[in-house]
């Protein structure tokens, strides 16, 4: 098998279970409890906290252990709309993943105002729209760091002066940032962000919602006070620890991100590019994370490709993976306004530190063979890869 849908999930790193293991099985006190026995979970939490704090460049206390990155941008919406009730319109983007794009539609369906601000054919923001969209009664900006479909990176810093200037809260979804590009939020006029261990070698079922403090803020959950008031309900404490050792290894394997991982996905672009006609890389090449690449294959329909690539044994994906059984047509390609054809081709491989080159070769053996077989059963239009280069 060969994983290339690191923006769906990632692999437990060996590292990260050994070290949630006492937790799963003889320290399995509760981190309130007061008697020396409890006192290794409560330990082994607030190192998990100084880890995650140091990934994302923020203090340990900024950091609310949450349980993943749906709750966690749910949290900072549903915390910006109850500090002001005269504050009921929010401002996201087109392109945002579902933990905040669902929600602002279910919030547009129970009397809340809600303004998708539009992307660009290459998935860029359009920051004066951005701008324009704020409103006296604007309760949040929400804009994601990094897209988990293009991975193209928005400009975090410059969409927090604008919500600055115009005195509004600012949230980002960073769950598909951290860990791939540098990240000092106390360098940034960002009052929440989102972060989930899955998506970095950690469990799944456990994330973070950073709190700036110097912003307020309103819990969804209330009840016994943990994490300081700021999310009830007790701690998963051994999800929390493989959180913390993930968050370190990938601090520690940043330049390794940065190097090698971005290496090897130009690589793969490169040959596919070259290899297979008519193929095009979705969104900025530039100003995009290091481990994704979107392609689209002229004349392909994705949903074949991935049936033929995971007979292979390669796992890729079409759009994000929550599409993937609903057969919609990627919401985030749509809103870059790519046409349909173009959607339907168009194939997601997300790559790790955990990819080897001889994985990436063999995929690099497989992937054009299959498209081209792929074409030849769709006969001589699509193989001739009309109407996609538009
Ligand atoms: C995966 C993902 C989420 C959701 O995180 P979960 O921990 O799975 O709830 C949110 N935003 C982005 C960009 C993601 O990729």
């Amino acid at each position: 098998m060969i994983y290339l849908d690191n923006n769906a999930t990632t692999q437990l790193d060996p590292a990260v279970l050994e070290e949630m293991l006492p937790f799963l099985t003889t320290a399995y006190g509760n981190p309130s409890s007061g008697y020396g026995f409890a006192a290794a979970a409560r330990d082994a939490i607030h190192l998990a906290r100084e880890r995650v704090a140091a990934l994302v460049g923020c203090e340990p206390g900024e950091i609310v252990f949450t349980s993943g990155g749906t709750e966690a941008s749910n949290a900072a919406l549903h915390s910006a709309l109850q500090l002001d009730a005269q504050r009921r319109h929010i401002v996201t983007t087109a392109v945002e993943h579902s933990a905040t794009y669902r929600y602002c539609e279910h919030l547009a369906k129970h009397g809340y105002s809600v303004t998708f601000v539009a992307v660009d054919r290459d998935g860029n923001l359009d920051l004066a729209a951005l701008e324009k969209a704020i409103r006296p009664d604007t309760a949040i900006v929400s804009a994601m760091w990094a897209n988990n479909e293009t991975g193209v990176l928005f400009p975090i810093e410059q969409i927090a002066d604008v919500a600055r200037g115009q005195r509004v809260l600012f949230h980002t979804d960073a769950v598909q940032a951290a860990g791939k590009v540098p990240m000092r939020l106390r360098d940034v006029s960002v009052q929440y962000a989102s972060f989930s261990a899955h998506k970095l070698h950690g469990p799944k079922g456990v994330g973070a919602l950073y709190l700036s403090r110097r912003a307020v803020f309103r819990p969804m959950l209330i009840g016994g006070g943990q994490e300081d008031g700021r999310r009830s309900g007790t701690e998963n404490v051994a999800a929390i620890v493989g959180f913390g050792k993930a968050a370190e290894l990938a601090a520690n394997s940043l330049g390794e991100m940065q190097a090698r991982v971005r290496a090897t996905r130009d690589r793969f672009e490169d040959v596919l590019l070259r290899e297979v006609p008519d193929t095009f890389v979705n969104g900025n090449r530039e100003a995009r994370v290091p481990n994704t690449a979107s392609l689209s294959f002229a004349g392909i329909e994705a949903q074949a490709a991935l049936m033929l690539l995971d007979q292979q044994g390669i796992c890729c994906s079409a759009g994000s993976a929550c599409h993937t059984a609903s057969l919609q047509p990627s919401r985030v390609l749509a809103a870059m306004q790519l046409n349909e054809e173009r959607i339907n081709g168009s194939l997601r491989f997300s790559f790790s530190r955990l990819n080897t080159d001889a994985e990436v070769d063999r995929a690099l053996q497989i992937i054009p063979r299959a498209m081209g077989k792929l074409r030849a059963l769709a006969g001589p239009r699509a193989s001739r890869g009309e109407s996609l280069a538009v």
